[in-house]
């Protein structure tokens, strides 16, 4: 018989710590907890398997749950004591969700669960605390409505805070046992007045309504926004836990927190969470009230706190990464409740990845794995600028929160989620401020420059979800007043308006008036260890996609060898070096564009000859030492040149002819498919004058280099190429021009003459193009256009829905962004092989976007390139994700070898 539920509790568990797929994080940490002697309550879980046939069978559970529930349910109330719903001593129960993969606060949790009008008068009486007894029920009764019946939230708010106000109750821990009671048969009026049925009395009934919506809850619309835009993909569903329920909130001896075994904003290795004296565990993370540190707690009840610190120390060292652990204090008893990896800023991610290693808690290779592509990108999320005057910043400052998750954001205020990503579609930059955040907004606050709240801790639901994605938050702003229906808030007397321009601290948790200039951080010394670490194992080559000297400077601090894609048509519309001479070079294009016969056109091309070369010169001399990979012109020509009247005249002024010569060619020029017509190496055949002007520039640039000193490694690089024949002219070409300027200049420098694979055909037919080519180099971003016959420029519009799981969910990833390995790769894979086949020592990368795309630089290891290319701030991802292939190809080769041994 199918096994779907597993018991834990008085010492023993059936499932352990790494079913976590199977029974969810929730389920696997109680059950790993329970076993290594923790105080843990006890309970059971649903596996994740049988939600999995839920959803599937409309609802309906596998004929075996009913009696696998009864009898865990059974044990449970044997190792209690009690019984479900009983008259005298009541097993109370909490039926929370529990996914493989952390999801916090999407999906449903129902808490004291059993009681009934019987009950809770036995609670009452046992607890010798009518008013804790009934306050409870009340949140039962309020939790099952909303979760379980689905009945607006609002509305049960509402009745409380009516409530509140009838009898003069400020807050809700001055409403008395009588006050409950009144609440309690309300809400079963409403209840009543809702659904035409009575409030549940019989347990049993409590149950199956709640493990249902339980399950349910994971198709909700905020669990789904949060797999999509976290990209949890592949999972069965969400485990239930029914666990017996201890009190935080029976009075002062009482309590309840969340820890981390460090620090989750810097890593340090300080015990660090939030306490709330006489609490229930839903109120911390949910961020009603600002909790007290962990430290106070210290003070309060030493002899908990005690012992909770040696929990920390077993359960880190167990399950040897940093956790993050629910807890319960009823009347000075320890219980612990929850623990899971947790999650932490990307510095925090380095950091604690480095001391752990030197702490010998984990080795080289687990550190190295543990650190993602999104870990590194948002290493380089900015801070304020240390320039700005203090003065400035303190003139600016409107009030002071909880430092939350590190780093600066600016953007224009919103209030609501919705708005953040309405605003965020049409381009605007925006900081979300809310009360507190709940799961329903986690939309907008992906979309959110930053996040601002009034109330809640470090541990509330706004600084746990932005610190997994590495987001500026602020929490705990209590002096924002915030007026929903007004769109603004106001802070000390001063009104931020909707649209209003703010700054966020992240670091010190302060809110600035309007926008402060952002610079990029100081990395953390961990992100250094890491990248050398990383270095040392990789295979790949990392080269840099950079068209200007600044560029390729800044690619070499970020750890790139070389440049593998210079594209050089950039630098016909822009002087980098010298921007207000610009307009030179762009005539000098045009010029030579409108220009009908080849001399005329050289005429054109000899005034750009000097601004190339320049260029070339400022690129070589910052990769002193590294090879430069530039390619030939590459857009079509119609690019180049003015499309509207006004602008064709002011450019026929200026080269001296009538507007009717310049808006003739731009017509000749115009093509239905640009992107398959006349461009790459095809412009090259047609006009060889402008590929030898460029090859002239670069060699002259080189020998100008090498005569400086500087250290010149030029790889010529033809584009778009589908033939031998074709590849072979322009190569010829090339090395005239490169050899007539040696003999010129009376230097030699040595360069490569390579092609890059953008065209299925190229792919198909690469032993024969390597015998002309030096080098290949993967132009993903064409090949995949070709390949998959997607535009790369209008594709946007209907690829999202390819790419969602909700509508066709073909794909997993945009193509344009992970390579599609199944197809494009078969490519990349062929060409590879057939070139070699005729070039053994042929040289290969990758320029298209993929080759910053962790996964695919992975594929591009598989394959045995020599080399990726990225874009400069791509660099350390491309880095780490080649480290990482070495080890997950040695990782796949040891299971190999064990399953082999097993035979
Ligand atoms: C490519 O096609 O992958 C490439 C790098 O060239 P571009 O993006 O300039 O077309
Ligand atoms: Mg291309």
């Amino acid at each position: 018989m199918k096994k779907y539920v597993y018991f834990f509790g008085a010492g023993k568990a059936e499932g352990q710590g790494d079913a976590k797929e199977l029974l969810g994080g929730k389920g696997a940490g109680l059950a790993e907890m329970t076993r290594i002697g923790l105080p843990v309550p006890g309970g059971f879980t649903i596996t994740t398997e049988t939600c999995d046939y839920y959803l599937k069978h409309d609802y309906k559970y596998p004929k075996e749950l009913h009696a696998q529930v009864d009898a865990n349910l059974k044990r449970l109330e044997k190792i209690t004591g009690k019984r479900l719903g009983d008259a005298k001593d009541p097993l109370l129960v909490s039926v929370r969700s529990g996914s493989a993969r952390s999801m916090p606060g999407m999906m449903e949790t129902i808490l004291n669960l059993g009681l009934n009008d019987e009950s809770v008068a036995a609670l009452a009486r046992n607890t010798k605390n009518e008013r804790f007894a009934y306050d409870a029920f009340r949140r039962f009764v309020q939790m099952y409505s909303a979760v379980v019946i689905g009945l607006p939230k609002e509305e049960l708010e509402a009745l409380l805070r009516d409530l509140k106000t009838h009898h003069g109750f400020k807050d809700d821990t001055q409403v008395t046992a009588e006050g409950w009671k009144e609440l309690i048969a309300q809400y079963k009026s409403h209840f009543k007045r809702k659904t035409g049925k009575d409030f549940p009395e019989d347990p049993k009934e409590q149950l199956w309504g709640a493990i249902g919506a339980v399950f349910q809850s994971w198709n909700a619309e905020k669990a789904l926004t949060y797999r999509r835009v976290e990209r949890i993909t592949g999972l069965l569903g969400t485990a239930v836990n029914v666990v017996q329920m201890v009190f935080g909130n029976t009075g002062e001896n009482s309590g309840t927190g969340v820890c981390f075994t460090r620090d989750p904003s810097s890593g340090e290795k300080t015990f660090y969470g939030d306490f709330l004296i006489n609490a229930q565990g839903e109120d911390v993370v949910a961020g009603i009230r600002t909790p007290m540190h962990l430290t106070e707690m210290g003070r309060l009840m030493p002899k908990v706190y005690k012992q909770l610190e040696k929990v920390r120390v077993l359960l880190e060292k167990h399950y040897r990464d940093m956790q993050d652990m629910e807890f319960t204090v009823e009347e000075g008893t320890l219980y612990m409740l929850q623990t899971r990896t947790g999650k932490r800023t990307p510095t925090a991610t380095f950091r604690m990845a480095v001391d752990m290693v030197n702490e010998k808690l984990i080795s080289r290779e687990e550190a190295l794995g543990r650190i993602k592509a999104e870990d590194v990108e948002r290493l380089f999320y900015p801070v304020i600028d240390s320039s700005v005057p203090r003065a400035d910043l303190g003139k600016r400052k409107l009030a002071e929160g909880i430092n939350a998750v590190p780093g600066a954001a600016s953007g224009r205020v919103v209030f609501t989620a919705h708005e953040a990503e309405e605003w965020a579609a049409r381009g605007e930059k925006v900081i979300l401020v809310r009360r507190e955040t709940s799961p329903e907004d986690v939309g907008g606050m992906f979309v959110a420059q930053g996040i601002l709240t009034a109330t809640g801790g470090k541990t509330s639901h706004a600084a746990v979800v932005a610190r997994g994605w590495g987001k500026c938050c602020v929490v705990g702003c209590e002096a924002l007043n915030i007026d929903f229906d007004k769109k603004q808030m106001s802070v000390k007397g001063h009104i931020v308006k909707e649209g209003d321009w703010i700054t966020l601290d992240g670091s010190d948790g302060s809110v600035l008036e309007g926008q402060v200039t952002l610079v990029l951080p100081v990395l953390p010394p961990a992100y250094y260890t890491i990248m050398k670490w990383a270095d040392s194992v990789r295979r790949l080559g990392v080269r840099t996609n950079a068209d200007t000297p600044q560029d390729a400077t800044k690619a070499r601090e970020m750890g790139a060898e070389g440049i593998g894609l210079c594209r050089t048509e950039h630098m016909f519309f822009k002087d980098f070096e010298q921007p207000d001479k610009s307009t030179e070079r762009q005539l000098a294009i045009q010029e030579m564009i409108i220009a009908d016969a080849p001399e005329a056109r050289r005429k054109a091309l000899a005034k750009l000859l000097p601004f190339q070369r320049r260029d070339f010169i400022g690129i070589f001399k910052a990769m002193d030492g590294c090879p430069v990979t530039i390619r030939l012109i590459d857009p079509p020509l119609h690019e180049f040149v003015p499309h509207d009247r006004d602008k064709q005249e002011e450019l026929a002024k200026k080269i001296g002819v009538s507007v009717e010569v310049v808006a003739r060619r731009v017509e000749q020029l115009h093509e239905a498919n640009p992107m398959l017509g006349h461009r790459g190496c095809r412009l090259a055949i047609t006009y060889p004058e402008i590929l030898e002007m460029q090859v002239r520039a670069i060699i002259e640039a080189a020998i100008e280099c090498k005569k400086a000193g500087v250290k010149v490694l030029p790889e010529i690089m033809h584009p778009l190429t589908l033939d031998r024949k074709e590849l072979q002219i322009i190569t010829d070409a090339t090395r005239r021009v490169a050899s007539e300027v040696i003999k010129e200049q009376g230097t030699k420098v040595d360069y490569l003459v390579g092609t890059m694979i953008e065209l299925p055909r190229a792919a198909l037919l690469a032993d024969q193009i390597a015998e002309v080519a030096e080098f290949f180099s993967f132009g993903t971003n064409d090949l995949t256009q070709t390949t998959m016959g997607l535009s790369r420029d209008d594709a946007g519009r209907f690829l999202p829905d390819y790419v969602d799981e909700k509508k066709a969910g073909i794909f997993k990833d945009d193509p344009f962004q992970s390579l599609d390995v199944e197809g494009v790769g078969m490519l990349i894979e062929w060409g590879i092989e057939r070139g070699r086949s005729t070039r053994p020592k042929l040289k290969v990368g990758i320029c298209g976007e993929h080759g910053g795309d962790a996964e695919s630089v992975k594929f591009c290891h598989k394959v045995g390139m020599d080399y990726v290319s990225a874009s400069p701030y791509r660099v350390p991802i491309s880095r780490l994700a080649a480290a990482q292939a070495v080890l997950e190809e040695k990782a796949a080769k040891h299971a190999g070898k064990k399953t082999k041994r097993a035979q």
